[in-house]
Order: C-alpha cells, then sequence, then structure tokens
C-alpha cells in the first residue's frame, strides 16, 4: 500500500498560512487568503496544472490542506477572456474548476491568485497596509512607505473586475489595494512570506516616522465596576434582547479620546471587518446611553433606507442593532451569542479602530470608501455566504443564568442541562472542587465557558458577589435557579437549635438574599426574567424526622409566591419545583441521612431508591436531569405564561399533589 503524499506547494501553503493566521495584525478570523500553484495527476493519470487556494471563511490560522481546495488552472486562466462576469456566474466557473467537486467553496478572491502567474501569493488585511491607505493621500503614502515598485489600486470590491486589474501589474512587487490589503508574491513560499512582512514593516516604519501625529486628547480615568454593571444593564435594556454584552478594556484610551466620533466615522480598516462588526460602531455617550443606542439605530435605518434599492433579491435588513459600542473610559462592549463571539468582534473592532486612530494621528484625517460601496459590501451575497453556514443559535445562545448548589446533586444536572443548552451560566458553590469538576465537563462538552463562584450563598456579601461578577462576566442577567441546600434530619425534640438556624440559614435566607439581589437587577435591567426554587416533595408532604428541612423548603415555596406576586408587574416570573428523591451526584444523603432515612421507612440504606421509586405513582427512580428538564422549560420562554405555579418532579407522589 501507498500512502499519497502531500504536494509540496500545498504543504507549504498551509505552513505558511498558519504563520499569517496566528498574527491578528495580518489577519483577522477568516480573513485574507493565500494560494500555491502546482501540478497533480487528475483523475484519468494526466498531469495538470493546479492551484490550492483558501477557501471562503476559513481561518488561515487553524487551516489544514482540506480548507485549501484545488483548482485546475487553466480552467480558471480562460476566464481572463471575458470582459465581465458577474459575481454569480463567476463563482459557477470557478466551481466548476475544482478538482474535488465536494470540496468546500473557494475564496471569493480565487480569480486575483489565478490571473498573477507567481507559484505562492499572499493576500493580507494587514493594519499598517489600511492605515496607509484610509485617507485622501493613500496613493502617496503608499509610494512613500513602500517604494515605487510597488502599485496602489483604488477601492473595488471583489470580484472578476478586480482580478482583471491585478493581473495588468503582474509585474510589480506587490499592490496594495485601498481601504482592503496587501498582495505579494514569489516563486518561494519562504519568501512569499517574507515579502508580507517586509511590506508591513516598511508601512509600519513609515507610519511611525510620520511627525505630524498630535497627541489626541483623551477622558482620563476608569469607570468604577458598579458603573460598569449599571451602564451594562441600560445597554441590555436598550437592545432588548438576550444577549452577552462582553467588556473589553484595550481600546479604552481611544474611546476615552474627544474626537473619537472621527474614529467611528472612519468606519472599519478593511472591508472585509464589516462583515462581523457591521459597518460602523456605536459611540455611547455615559450619561445617555440609550440614546446613543436610539441614535445609532436611527442612523442605521436611515443608511437602509437610503440604499436599500441596491440590495440583492431575497435579502433584507441586518437590523439596526449595532455589534460594537465604543466606551469612554472603558473600552469596548461587544454584542453576541456568547463571550467567544463577543471576544472574537473585540479582536476585530480592536483592531479597525485603531489603524483609524493611527490613521488620524499620523495624517490628520481619516477616510472611508463611499456609502453606496460600504451598502454594496454590507449586503453583498458573497460575503454574507460565509456567514450562511454557520449553524443555528442553541436554544438558550445569549441566556445568562446563575445557578446555586452547582458542584453536586441537582444544581450539577441543571447546570450541565444548561450548558448543553448553550447559556451563559455562572455556578456557585461552597464545594470549590465540586464546581471545578463541573467545570471539566463543561469543557469537554464544548459547553460555553462559566464562571465558577466559590463561597456561602446564605452570606450578603457572596450572593452579592455572586450576581455582580456575572454581569461583570456577561452583561446581565436571566434568570436564577436557587438550589443551594442541605438535609436537617432529626425528630423536634431532638432537633439542635443550632442544626435549625443552620438549615434556615443554608436553605431559606441564602433563596431571600438571591431572589432580592436577583428581583433588584432584573427590575433595573427591564427584560423581565424568571426565578427558580428547587423546593422539595416536603414542602407539601413533609416526613416525620426530617422537620428541620421541610420548613424550610415551604418557606421557600412562599417566598417564591410572593416573589411572583411582586415581580409579576415587570415580567418577572418565579416557580417551584418539587423533586423528590434524587440520588445522582447528591451529596443531600451524605452524614447519616441515607441511613437515617433508611432506617424511617425500615429499609435498608442501599434500598433506598429502589423504596423511593415503588413509592411513587409512575414507579421510577427520579434522575437530577428530570429536574434540569423542568427548570429549562422554567427559565424559557415556553412558560412565559406560567408564574406562582410548583411543578412536581417525583414520579408523582399523590400526598404531595401540588395545591
Ligand atoms: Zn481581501
Amino acid at each position: 500500500m501507498t500512502i499519497k503524499q502531500s504536494p509540496l506547494p500545498l504543504v507549504e501553503l498551509v505552513v505558511r498560512s498558519k504563520k499569517i493566521g496566528a498574527d491578528q495584525s495580518l489577519v483577522v478570523y477568516g480573513g485574507g487568503n493565500t494560494s500555491s500553484k502546482g501540478e497533480i495527476l487528475d483523475h484519468l493519470g494526466r498531469t495538470r496544472q493546479v492551484m490550492w487556494v483558501k477557501g471562503s471563511g476559513a481561518d488561515m490560522m487553524y487551516g489544514e490542506e482540506r480548507d485549501y481546495p484545488a483548482l485546475y488552472l487553466d480552467d480558471l486562466r480562460e476566464l481572463i477572456s471575458f470582459d465581465d462576469l458577474d459575481d454569480e456566474t463567476m463563482v459557477d466557473y470557478v466551481t466548476r474548476a475544482l478538482v474535488d467537486p465536494t470540496s468546500r467553496r473557494p475564496s471569493i478572491e480565487t480569480l486575483l491568485h489565478a490571473f498573477l502567474p507567481a507559484k505562492h501569493i499572499d493576500h493580507v488585511h494587514a493594519d499598517a497596509i489600511c492605515a496607509l491607505t484610509n485617507h485622501p493621500g493613500g496613493a502617496k503614502a503608499v509610494a512613500d512607505a513602500l517604494g515605487k515598485g510597488f502599485e496602489y489600486v483604488d477601492w473595488m470590491i471583489p470580484g472578476f473586475t478586480l482580478s482583471k486589474i491585478v493581473s495588468k501589474l503582474k509585474d510589480s512587487e506587490g499592490i496594495v489595494l485601498a481601504h482592503h490589503g496587501l498582495v505579494v508574491w514569489d516563486e518561494s513560499s519562504d519568501k512569499c512570506l517574507e515579502k508580507t512582512h517586509l511590506a508591513v514593516a516598511k508601512a509600519d516604519k513609515f507610519l511611525d516616522s510620520l511627525s505630524v501625529k498630535p497627541v489626541a486628547a483623551f477622558d482620563h480615568g476608569d469607570m468604577p465596576q458598579s458603573e460598569l454593571n449599571d451602564l451594562l444593564l441600560q445597554l441590555r435594556k436598550k437592545l432588548g434582547k438576550k444577549q452577552i454584552l462582553r467588556t473589553d478594556h484595550r481600546l479604552a484610551r481611544i474611546a476615552s479620546r474627544k474626537d473619537c466620533q472621527r474614529v467611528v466615522a472612519s468606519s472599519v480598516s478593511s472591508a472585509d471587518h464589516m462583515l462581523r462588526i457591521r459597518p460602523k460602531s456605536a459611540l455611547i455617550d455615559i450619561s445617555l446611553p440609550a440614546e446613543s443606542i436610539e441614535s445609532y439605530q436611527n442612523d442605521y435605518a436611515q443608511y437602509f433606507e437610503r440604499n436599500k434599492a441596491n440590495i440583492q433579491p431575497g435579502f433584507s435588513s441586518h437590523g439596526n442593532d449595532p455589534k460594537v459600542l465604543l466606551v469612554p473610559k472603558v473600552g469596548t462592549i461587544t454584542t453576541g451569542n456568547s463571550s467567544q463571539e463577543c471576544l472574537m468582534l473585540a479582536d476585530i473592532a480592536f483592531h479597525t479602530h485603531s489603524v483609524a486612530a493611527r490613521v488620524i494621528d499620523s495624517f490628520g484625517e481619516a477616510d472611508t470608501i463611499p456609502e453606496s460601496e460600504m451598502f454594496k459590501f454590507d449586503y453583498w451575497p458573497m460575503e454574507l455566504f460565509k456567514l450562511a453556514s454557520k449553524p443555528a443559535p442553541a436554544k438558550f445562545a445569549g441566556s445568562i443564568y446563575v445557578v446555586t448548589g452547582a458542584g453536586s446533586g441537582i444544581g450539577r444536572g441543571i447546570a450541565l442541562e444548561l450548558g448543553r443548552l448553550g447559556a451563559s451560566v455562572t455556578l456557585a458553590d461552597l464545594d470549590e472542587k465540586g464546581l471545578e469538576e463541573v467545570q471539566s465537563v463543561f469543557k469537554a462538552k464544548k459547553y460555553l465557558e462559566p464562571l465558577l463562584i466559590v463561597g456561602d450563598q446564605s452570606k450578603e456579601e457572596i450572593v452579592s458577589k455572586t450576581l455582580s461578577e456575572t454581569i461583570s462576566q456577561f452583561g446581565g442577567l436571566d434568570g436564577v435557579v436557587i438550589n443551594a441546600g442541605i438535609g436537617v434530619s432529626d425528630n423536634l425534640e431532638d432537633l439542635t437549635l443550632e442544626k435549625f438556624r443552620t438549615g434556615l440559614e443554608i436553605n431559606l435566607t441564602s433563596a431571600f438574599l438571591m431572589t432580592k439581589g436577583a428581583m433588584q437587577i432584573l427590575r433595573k435591567q427591564g427584560l423581565g426574567g424568571s426565578i427558580v426554587y428547587i423546593a422539595s416533595k416536603n414542602a407539601f408532604a413533609p416526613g416525620a424526622g426530617f422537620g428541620g428541612y421541610s420548613v424550610t423548603k415551604a418557606g421557600m415555596l412562599q417566598l417564591m409566591r410572593i416573589a411572583a406576586l411582586e415581580g409579576g408587574s415587570v415580567g418577572i416570573r418565579a416557580n417551584a419545583i418539587n423533586p423528590d428523591a434524587i440520588f445522582d451526584n447528591s451529596k443531600l444523603w451524605e452524614g447519616g441521612i441515607r441511613a437515617q432515612r433508611a432506617a424511617a421507612h425500615g429499609v435498608k440504606p442501599e434500598e433506598l431508591e429502589d423504596f423511593y421509586a415503588s413509592r411513587n405513582i409512575l414507579k421510577v427512580r427520579v434522575q437530577t436531569v428530570d429536574v434540569a428538564h423542568s427548570v429549562a422549560f422554567l427559565l424559557s420562554d415556553e412558560s412565559s405564561r406560567t408564574t406562582g405555579a410548583v411543578i412536581a418532579v417525583d414520579g408523582g407522589v399523590s400526598a404531595a399533589f401540588p395545591r
């Protein structure tokens, strides 16, 4: 058996591209593209000239050979004889040139690579190169920085026409595409990469050498966390949907510039960025955050109205909301379905706005592509294709929940279910090891990274910390699951005051504190919310010898009802779940409780699960996942008309029917 060897140019391409992809000042998240040319034997054994080019939307940092589809070069080069080709026809022709028709779709800039003769080609959206072009004197700055050997091409949307223009510049050292990026080539892969680095270094050096550079004035000082949390809640309220708001401080200085409006007006540094962060970011006036959002929304709506005649059939507005908010004294706040998505947007915003600030400081003014061109790109089906391949968002994408007692038992099961459904969750527990174990399961299952809070939830400062860190981390709150609790056994005559009080503190006072804190936040945030109490079958059907526990759970139900009454007018719902006899991963049965309950029922400790199962109507064991399903229902909008209710998850215990 022979092992199929990968062609050398392809191997070199992948290695080179990974180096480029790892440097965000060259390309961010799927931007830019690279190619190599070489020979292969086709399916009939003929030697054919091919080009490997980056797949559309592939991220160079992680790209493997399969992300660089091969295309027959003669089929591509044949196309140069056309005078014009619209995008769809071009994509059709390009797709027909694929060696393997099932491979991923090649870059929209494929023909630019095919029409240039060089063996290796790099095309990057480098910050320093864009900084050279994004002002009225771009052509001169490029010549001054890179020398006369480089050609300058005015902004033009990528496609067939740009590819033809570039093909005529094949005898130059390289090409700068205004408001877009750099193209260089070489017969050697290593030299090609060197040329990319050299051009970028020259651009950087030139920008640094400019003496114009006035030091922009900016507001000093950081915003205190409590103030920032308030701002996050106000912004989330105004934006009006469940999403993550992630704070990033890298742009604090630029966002605090007195002329930050000019930075924002410069739009994105490379057109490709607008696909993810929209053509413009919102500048937030911290004393009028809601008005700032409104003004952004109005501006976008007007921009859409002005240009909508040019939209392709089948496309509608992306909506008027910003993805990136620039906040003085803070930096950026980005919005998305997860912290990871928000980080991606923050990374792109960091590069795009740093370039704009550098352009203003180096050249005195910045400019951007005409609005009609911006719209064309904003609604360009060829770029939107990259996003269309994204999977549908998970049920709880953008939702933020707190689960107490998440380190074991029912809380652990609830946490994992919310993680599975795509929620961003804060996991609180006294047991740090337990929390870390749950965190490792989250990681293994590729759920969104949870926030861990270790501490005693019957302490006011711990509850307050749990909630405030949740807002700092995720930008808001959609619900809490009050689950932390302990078992308290003993007949009343034997129950010590200390044990009784401990039960009250841990099971009921903690529930009160979390209810109070969560309701204050949810009210301020103005998007409603859901509070779920994990009570117990004991609340309705208490057991002798378990009074200290049953009392707290009955109290919890009453607390839930009051929360439902008081929160209803602002859409805060409160509901409870009464589970019974749940054993998996539960610590409730530790410390002699299992033996004590077994003795109370006249069975052996190891028979307790079966005893409880035999006692319920459905004759089933009840597990944490069963509780978790009901919690997910009560947190979700599917239960939007339900408040003040109790759902029994106990296999059916007639004595404990909710009433
Ligand atoms: Zn490009």
